[in-house]
C-alpha cells in the first residue's frame, strides 16, 4: 500500500470527480505544471470573502482587522511550514515574481542613495552562477540582471545521467561570484541537488544562494535553517494552494540590506514630495493591497499538507516514482530524461518514445483521459542538452496511485500501437 490514503484523499478534491473525453475518469499527472485544489483550500478563499474581505492593514475597521489578522496568520503558517520567522516571509504572485524581485533589487542596488542598499550591488566583473537544468524563470531574470548590470552569468553544466556536474564547482563559483541560483528539484529531470556543498562553495567566496523550491516545497520536508541558502521561492499553485501567490524566504539581515523592487503604497514609511523611506521587510517588498484571498487559501493548503505529514508525501511519490521507473522500463522504446532510479530524485518523470513525437504521446494520452505536459517544460537548455526536441512528462502528487500510474503506462502503449512502431 502506498504511505497516504489515496480514495479520502480524492474526495478532498471536487475536480476529481468530473469527467473527461466522454466519460473517461481523470488521470491527473499534471501537478507539476499546476496543481489541484482540496475543498478545504476553496473554502478558506470563499470564507474570506464572504466574511472579512477588506484591504489588510488598511482602515479603521473591524472587517479590516480582521482581514490583517487572517493575512499574519497565514504568514506566520507559512513560515513555520518552512522553519522561518514571519518577517522573512514576502508575498509574491509566483515563484517568477519572486526571483524578478531579488534579480530587481540586487540591480537596484548599484543605484541607491542609501548606503546600506548597495551591500549587494551587482556590476562590471561581477558574476552571476546558475545551472543548466533551471527553469526559464530562474534563468531569464538573471540574465536579465547581467544585461542591466554588465555582470557576467555563468553556470553549471549537467552530466549523462541528468545530474548537476559539479567537477568545475570551484571555477565557476569564484570571488567574483556575488549570487548562485541553482533549483532543488528539477521540474523536468526530477533531480534532487546536493545543495549543501552548492551553499558551503557559494559562501566561502561570499556569494549569496538562491534556492528555486517551486518543485521542492510541495513534495518533500523543506526547512531554511538546515538549507543555509540566502533565498527560497516556491508558488502557492503548485502546492495545493490557489494561483497568484507565491513566497520569497529572504534571511532578515540580507532582507534588510536590499532597496524595493515594485513601489507604491504599503511599503512606505515617509512620503514627501521630494523622496520617501521605505519599511523594513517583509513590507518594504509587498507594495499595493496583496493577495489577501490567495495568502489565506495558501494558509489553508498548508494545513492541509501539514496534516498528512510532509515526510508521508514524500514518502508517497517515492513510492511512486519507483513504481513508474519500473513499469516505463518494461516498455521498449520509452526513455526516461534523467536519473534512472529513486535516489536524489523526485516525482517529475520525462520520457520519450521511440518514434512517437511528444506531442503525439499527449495527445493519445489525452483521448484517454490522462493529463500529461509536453514540450520543453520552460527548461529548454535542458532538452537541449539531452538532444530530444521535447520530452512528454508526468508529475505525481498527494492524490496519484498506482492505478494513475498504470493508467500511464497503458496510454504509452496505446500510443505505440496507434502509430504503429510496435
Ligand atoms: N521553477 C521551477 C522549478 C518550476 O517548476 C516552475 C513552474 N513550472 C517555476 C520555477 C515557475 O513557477 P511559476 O510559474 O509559478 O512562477
Amino acid at each position: 500500500p502506498l504511505p497516504l490514503d489515496v480514495e479520502a484523499i480524492r474526495a478532498d478534491f471536487p475536480i476529481l470527480t468530473r469527467t473527461v473525453r466522454d466519460g473517461k475518469r481523470l488521470v491527473y499527472l499534471d501537478s507539476g505544471a499546476t496543481s489541484q485544489k482540496p475543498r478545504q483550500v476553496l473554502d478558506a478563499e470563499r470564507w474570506f470573502y464572504e466574511n472579512i474581505n477588506a484591504a489588510p492593514h488598511r482602515g479603521a475597521h473591524q472587517l479590516a482587522e480582521e482581514a490583517t489578522g487572517a493575512y499574519e496568520e497565514a504568514r506566520r503558517t507559512i513560515g513555520a511550514f518552512i522553519g522561518a520567522p514571519e518577517n522573512e516571509i514576502v508575498f509574491t504572485r509566483n515563484t517568477t515574481e519572486a526571483i524578478n524581485l531579488v534579480a530587481y533589487a540586487m540591480s537596484n542596488a548599484g543605484t541607491a542613495k542609501e548606503p546600506e542598499f548597495r551591500t549587494y550591488a551587482v556590476g562590471q566583473g561581477d558574476e552571476i552562477v546558475v545551472t543548466e537544468m533551471e527553469h526559464h524563470a530562474d534563468l531569464i531574470p538573471w540574465q536579465q540582471l547581467c544585461e542591466r548590470t554588465g555582470a557576467t552569468l555563468r553556470w553549471l553544466g549537467l552530466t549523462d545521467g541528468g545530474r548537476l556536474d559539479l567537477s568545475d564547482l570551484d571555477t565557476v563559483v569564484n570571488e567574483r561570484t556575488k549570487l548562485v541560483a541553482v533549483t532543488q528539484q528539477s521540474n523536468i529531470l526530477g533531480t534532487i541537488n546536493p545543495l549543501e556543498e552548492l551553499v558551503a562553495r557559494a559562501h566561502a567566496v561570499g556569494a549569496l544562494v538562491l534556492v528555486d523550491g517551486a518543485q521542492s516545497v510541495p513534495h518533500q520536508p523543506v526547512d531554511v535553517t538546515a538549507l543555509g541558502a540566502d533565498f527560497l521561492v516556491f508558488s502557492g499553485h503548485k502546492m495545493l494552494g490557489p494561483t497568484g501567490v507565491g513566497v520569497l524566504w529572504g534571511r532578515y539581515d540580507v532582507l534588510d540590506k536590499l532597496p524595493p523592487f515594485l513601489t507604491g503604497g504599503s511599503m512606505i514609511e515617509v512620503v514627501r514630495m521630494e523622496g520617501s523611506t521605505f519599511m523594513p521587510p517583509p513590507q518594504r517588498f509587498e507594495a499595493g493591497v496583496p493577495m489577501t484571498a490567495q495568502v489565506i487559501g495558501l494558509g489553508a493548503a498548508v494545513d492541509y499538507l501539514q496534516a498528512l505529514g510532509m515526510d508521508k508525501v514524500e514518502e508517497h511519490e517515492k513510492a511512486l516514482t519507483g513504481y513508474a521507473l519500473e513499469k516505463l522500463a518494461e516498455i521498449p522504446g520509452v526513455t526516461v530524461i534523467g536519473p534512472a532510479d529513486t535516489v536524489a530524485r523526485g516525482g517529475a518523470i520525462s520520457f520519450t518514445v521511440e518514434g512517437v513525437h511528444p506531442h503525439d504521446v499527449g495527445q493519445v494520452l489525452d483521448d484517454l483521459g490522462i493529463a500529461v505536459r509536453v514540450g520543453h517544460h520552460c527548461a529548454w537548455p535542458v532538452v537541449r542538452r539531452y538532444g530530444v526536441p521535447a520530452t512528454t512528462r508526468a508529475t505525481f502528487y498527494v492524490h496519484t496511485g498506482y492505478d494513475d500510474v498504470d493508467a500511464l503506462a497503458d496510454g504509452i502503449r496505446a500510443a505505440q500501437k496507434f502509430f504503429g512502431t510496435v
